[in-house]
């Protein structure tokens, strides 16, 4: 049977996506393969299809009971002998999975990493015994520190390589990031691995990005015109899930909680509800969501800012993966990003810090942007794309546009009576006629100090970035960053050009909100390290992330 006829006939799909069929073939011929591929994107396929067609076991990894709980469902409805051993299941279930495995009855085994390598390596040795035809390692990504949902107990799995050397792994992940993607091929040894990634956009969905006023009433506007769709509202902390879900009821909203504190009874409970369409909204913290194939979920909101791209791309991915118009939308407050980077400075970890707060400002950059957000989040992932994608709210012009002709004249001529020679900071001062001593004495005699005193601080900041965006200005570094005019300067100056600026006024000022309790509460977090590995059942020799621990406190009272 070719793989295409194997398609058909056990998925009763006429033909392959993205890059589905080359990794197939890779894995066909033993070979080891890293696929990225978008959530929906269809990565699963790429080793079950094989599993078919290879006369043995392939032993899938995945981080999630419920996940393999789906997939073995569909797989057996699909006439596909497969099985899963997690903790859930009777001492007589698991005995009757080995003796299928023994017999050659299965052709797939899911399974958790810490499973594989529990009890003395009493599985490893059981399953040396079988004939194992391809290992698959499912969101992959959880290998790394610098994911964003790393699993520690994904580290055990740089051992596997070396326990079955001659069957192939596949690792697949819908994180694209390059660093993290280095990190997965390093922690799990991959022998020279073929890399496919596939095209990360996600042409169906709308995202945009408003700044946060009064969120619930932003969300009830959003959520009137969407009455009867399926959607997941994410929110940072585990208490404001509880609280929205409750606040959305009381507006006759169908809305559960979801969060990794709550019973597996609930939780459970709760994500059957959604997936069955027996409730519309889901209000959950990143806890909720990897891999939940849902196709018709309509909108995904972040409440609160999420803490780098990734994962922000990878939640709105739950939008749409019926291929619908769906959308995305982000409620931004500059308070939040002042949390964030509290909860991201890890003075034990000075290396990690810096990563963590690289990624959380290309978040906030993007939203900032004055310009298309797809085109941002394909050069994120490394993926060429054009500056007009047609369906972000930059590109159907949905921000209010005022002309700011005069506003960029006086911006431009300040940074030109001031000879190119300062930063940003100090022009913002230069027009708002600041009395600090040295403006004073040199420059209050040039002619526009003061000019732009009825422009806030705020105002100015933004407004110099968007000029810098515009490509009316340029930033150049002389050992600090220093205003300078471009080409394009000197017809705005003359009045040949007119310039637009974007309106602000909605934005709301959170810029002194002090993330001291954060920092508390991460110090206190770090004491409880070992308490926490012991409560996920982890082996000693791992020790819990920063980021692992302050994604725990999402689900701690
Ligand atoms: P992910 O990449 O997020 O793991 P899945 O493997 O869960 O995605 O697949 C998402 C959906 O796409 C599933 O419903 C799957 O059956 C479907 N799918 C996968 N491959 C194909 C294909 N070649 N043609 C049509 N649908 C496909
Ligand atoms: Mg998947
Ligand atoms: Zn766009």
């Amino acid at each position: 049977m070719t793989p295409l006829q194997a398609l058909q006939k056990y998925f009763g799909y006429t033909q392959f996506r993205h890059t589905q069929q080359e990794i197939i073939d890779h894995v066909l011929r033993k070979q080891d393969v890293m696929a990225l591929m978008p959530t929906g994107g269809g990565k699963s396929l790429c080793y079950q299809l094989p599993a078919v067609l290879l006369n043995g076991l392939t032993i899938v990894i995945s981080p999630l009971i419920a996940l393999m709980k789906d997939q073995v469902d569909s797989l057996n409805l699909n006439g596909i002998p497969a099985a899963y051993l997690n903790s859930s299941q009777s001492a007589e279930e698991q005995k009757d999975i080995a003796i299928q495995l023994q017999n050659n009855r299965l052709r797939l085994l899911y399974i958790a990493p810490e499973r594989l390598f529990a009890a003395d390596n009493r599985m490893m040795a059981f399953l040396k015994t079988l004939n194992v035809v391809q290992i698959a390692i499912d969101e992959a990504h959880c290998i790394s520190q610098w994911g964003h949902d790393f699993r520690p107990e994904y580290l055990m799995l740089s051992g596997l390589k070396q326990q079955f050397p001659d069957v192939p792994v596949i690792a697949l992940t819908a994180t694209a990031d390059k660093l993290t993607q280095k990190d997965i091929l390093e922690k799990l040894n991959l022998h020279n691995p073929a890399i496919f990634v596939s095209s990360f956009n996600r042409a169906n969905i709308t995202y945009r990005v408003t700044p946060k006023k009064n969120s619930f009433n932003q969300l009830l506007k959003f959520l009137g015109q969407r009455k009867d769709e399926s959607g997941i509202i994410y929110c940072l902390s585990r208490k404001s899930t509880e609280t929205l879900a409750a606040d959305l009821k009381e507006e006759g909203y169908d809305a559960e909680a979801y969060h990794a504190g709550l019973s597996n009874e609930v939780k459970a409970r709760n994500q059957e509800a959604f997936l069955k369409d027996e409730i519309k909204i889901i209000v959950a913290t990143i806890a909720f969501g990897m891999g939940i194939n849902k196709s018709n979920v309509r909108y995904v909101v972040h409440i609160d800012l999420p803490k780098n791209i990734e994962g922000y791309y990878q939640e709105t991915g739950r939008a749409g993966r019926d291929g619908l118009a769906s959308d995305a939308l982000l409620l931004f407050s500059p308070g939040d990003a002042i949390k964030l980077r509290g909860f991201a400075q890890v003075d034990d970890n000075p290396g990690q810090s810096a990563i963590m707060l690289k990624k959380l400002d290309d978040m906030v950059n993007y939203c900032q942007l004055h310009a298309c957000r797809r085109q941002y989040l394909m050069h994120y992932f490394n993926e060429p794309f054009p500056d007009h994608c047609g369906s972000c709210d930059f590109c159907l012009s949905e921000f209010t546009k005022f002309d700011g002709t005069l506003i960029a004249q006086k911006a431009l001529s300040a940074v030109a009576r001031l000879k190119e020679n300062f930063g940003g900071g100090y022009i913002i001062d230069f027009l708002r006629g600041s009395r600090s001593e040295k403006i004073w004495a040199e420059h209050k005699a040039l002619k526009t100090y003061g000019a732009g005193a009825d422009i806030s601080k705020a105002d100015w900041q933004r407004y110099l970035r968007e000029l810098t965006s515009q490509g009316y200005l340029q930033t150049e570094d002389n050992g600090f960053p220093v205003l300078k005019l471009t080409a394009k300067s000197g017809a705005v100056l003359k009045g040949e050009q007119k310039v637009e600026l974007i309106s602000h006024e909605a934005i709301e000022e959170h810029e002194h909100e002090a993330p001291a309790h954060e920092a508390e509460l991460l110090n206190q977090l770090r004491q409880k390290r070992q308490e926490f590995a012991v409560m996920e059942n982890l082996p000693a020799y791992i020790i819990l992330s920063d980021a692992t621990l302050l994604e725990m406190a999402t689900y701690l009272p």
